[in-house]
């Protein structure tokens, strides 16, 4: 740990979903504290700020040597309020953003980070579960909508045949918005509607997928429902992050993780619970609680031989009752440094330290600013999508039955919201029909 930690024995308060997780004591507060004593003065003023033990997205500058880590999704298959599934962002100094996973709902919780979508336009996917890429249509479709300026590149793995493959799942994907897509080509921006996909070999051994500005990012198989399934390590300025995405404990991870900064591992709901709470009979807990994916006490000893400066443990419902029987599993065989994950947990990683905290986000968030000057439609964009899609360009708009269905008597409102905008802009916006 780094040189202002006294004590690098972990501690760790379970069953409260918003608490601050301590990783270590903290020599500067302790020092304060233990001087301020006795002294007459208040030990902390009663008007001025005071340094939160809270990320709040937004303030706070990224240094040069920073890789800051924020839980976007850490739940499971099923939906709940409280957790999305898998999905964790990492920024870095350099002003790069990776995703990996885009679980089902973690797109809401990106959205709440208020990160412009053109930063958020590299997604690495582990394997095809839903629970790992359901929410793509929506940072795909939504993230344009909300400015994304450039295509959405999407990594993922092979299968062993074609159909198992990610670029099998995202054409798919594409079709399955055709008509979304038709409805919106020639109307607006349309640089944020490509997708690009990189399939990489499944089977590839800690091979390089992405090398850029300083960047590596390595895939290594994965052992989860069939074959396809993969982990990544991502390498920036002497830091190591890796993700696990779902997978049995395998000898891959093992090697390709070993004493990395901060290594992000599945651990499932202990199997009691997977019976008590999740309803599945003691046969179907035991299979999928232990040998489809990884239980607490096998993470545990996952992490006892990578050897990481934080462990991350993921993909389960985190909850007052269940939280205990997950973390004193994991204890029982790992006593290093531990995260439990909820969603919005926020990891600073340097050399020196890793700060662990929760971040406090807004709901009801609107646009992030633009990268860039916002483009007018092209006017081959249309001709363009029917040459792709074979939806020739009089269907994407209305036919003339559906259009002369039109109630014209709001005609006059309308054409004074257009008369508004060009007298307050100070530009002639021509109304459609004219
Ligand atoms: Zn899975
Ligand atoms: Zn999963």
């Amino acid at each position: 740990m780094g040189m202002s930690k006294i004590l690098t024995t972990s501690i760790f308060t379970v069953g409260l979903a918003t608490v601050l997780h301590v990783s270590s004591y903290d020599e500067p507060v302790i020092l304060t504290a233990m001087a301020q004593s006795g002294q007459d003065e208040p030990m902390v003023s009663p008007v001025k700020s005071r340094e939160r033990e809270t990320y709040y997205p937004n303030s706070e500058d990224l240094a040069p040597d920073e890789m800051r880590v924020i839980a976007c999704g850490t739940g499971m298959p099923t939906q709940r309020m409280a957790q999305a599934a898998a999905c964790f962002l990492v920024e870095l100094g350099n002003g790069d953003k990776f995703l990996f996973d885009i679980g089902s709902g973690s797109a809401e919780r990106i959205s709440a980070l208020e990160i412009p979508y053109t930063y958020l336009d590299k997604i690495f996917i582990g394997h095809l579960h839903a629970d790992h890429f359901g929410s793509l249509g929506d940072m795909f479709i939504g993230g344009a909508i909300m400015g994304r300026q450039t295509s959405l590149k999407v990594w993922g793995p092979s299968g062993p045949i074609p159909e198992l493959g990610t670029a099998h799942a995202i054409e798919g994907m594409k079709q399955m918005y055709t008509w979304d897509l038709a409805g919106r080509v020639g109307m607006i921006d349309w640089r944020g509607f490509e997708l690009e996909v990189n399939e990489f070999d499944h089977l590839g051994e800690n091979a390089v997928i992405y090398e850029d500005n300083g960047v590596t990012i390595r895939s290594f198989p994965a052992i989860h429902a069939t074959d396809g399934a993969v982990s990544f390590s991502l390498e920036w300025n002497g830091l190591k992050f890796v993700y696990g995405s779902d997978t049995y404990p395998n000898k891959w991870f093992l090697e390709y993780a070993k004493d990395a900064d901060i290594v992000i591992h599945e651990c499932f709901i202990a199997v009691p619970d997977l019976v008590r709470k999740m309803k599945f009979t003691p046969e179907q807990a035991l299979v999928v609680g232990t040998q489809i994916h990884t239980a607490p006490e096998a993470f545990g000893k996952v992490m006892t031989e990578v050897n990481p400066r934080m462990a991350v443990a993921y993909h389960f419902f985190k909850d007052y009752d269940t939280t205990a029987e997950v973390h004193d599993r994991i204890r029982s065989t790992y006593d290093g440094p531990l995260s439990l994950a909820e969603d919005f947990m926020v990891w600073n990683v340097t050399k020196d330290d890793i700060k662990v905290r929760m971040a406090v986000v807004e709901e009801a968030t609107w646009a992030p600013p633009l990268t860039g000057p916002a483009e007018l439609p092209g006017e081959n964009d249309r001709q363009n999508f029917a040459d792709a899609t074979g939806v020739p360009v009089e269907n994407q708009t209305n036919s003339d039955f559906i259009a002369e269905g039109r109630w014209s008597d709001v005609d006059d409102v309308l054409r004074d919201v257009y008369k508004e905008a060009s007298e307050v802009i100070g530009r002639e916006f021509p109304y459609p029909a004219d």
